[in-house]
């Protein structure tokens, strides 16, 4: 890690009131430190079972879980998650609502909106995202507290295409913003590589994990 480094892009995020998911997977304990140290108190993690391994060295720290998650898997970070960042059907919706409630919890969820080229990712598709979105009774899921969306921009070098993507995602926050009237206030997209464009483009959260490792 680089101090001046880590510590000028905090600034720059707080400046434009950007929060900061520092994206810990693949690293240890030990390299994730200097972080905690800097102040970082959101973290982010794509697996549960590393996720699960890191949660007591570091007190304090909201955490997010950023990638695919399975049903079978809510109820061993119900008691603790700060966000879901991949909710990507109304079952997953569903089980979360369901630990929740027994941890006597209101967990933050975004829904996750697939726009990439990539065939690999996960989330709701975008062609029929805001369709889908508006047939879930999102009543029936009280301990949930949906914040926003979630989305990943195709690993191309093309900026444009990138761009588009992220405007893509940004516009759907903007569609389903009065269709929950509070705490609709975040649009998570931008990664190390494409950040700058992200917050360009209405990014609220990125999530950062290289950028802030590299030496
Ligand atoms: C790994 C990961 C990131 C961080 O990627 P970097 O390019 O290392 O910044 C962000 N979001 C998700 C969903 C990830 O899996």
């Amino acid at each position: 890690m680089n101090p001046t480094k880590v510590r000028s892009i905090i600034e720059s995020l707080e400046e434009n009131r950007v929060t900061l998911v520092a994206v810990t997977k693949l690293h240890t304990v030990e390299e994730i430190q200097p972080l905690y140290d800097l102040g970082i108190r959101n973290f982010g993690e794509n697996r549960v079972q590393e996720l699960l391994e890191k949660v007591a060295h570091f007190p304090g720290v909201a955490w997010h879980l950023i990638g695919h998650l399975q049903r079978n898997k809510v109820k061993y970070i119900a008691p603790f998650i700060s966000c879901i960042h991949s909710i990507d059907s109304e079952d997953l919706l569903a089980e979360i609502n369901r630990q929740a409630e027994k941890n006597g919890r209101l967990i933050d969820g975004l829904l996750q909106v697939h726009v990439a080229q990539e065939a690999s990712k996960f989330g709701f598709p975008a062609s029929t995202f805001l369709q889908q979105i508006r047939e879930i009774d999102f009543q029936k899921y009280p301990h949930v507290r949906i914040r926003g969306v979630m989305g990943m921009a195709s690993m191309v070098t093309d900026q444009n295409q990138i761009r588009a993507e992220f405007q893509q995602i940004k516009s759907f926050f903007d569609a389903l913003k009065s269709d929950f009237p509070v705490h609709f206030d975040t649009v998570s997209m931008g990664m190390s590589g494409d950040f700058d464009l992200a917050i360009k483009e209405g990014s609220t959260l990125v999530r950062l994990g290289s950028i802030l490792f590299e030496a």
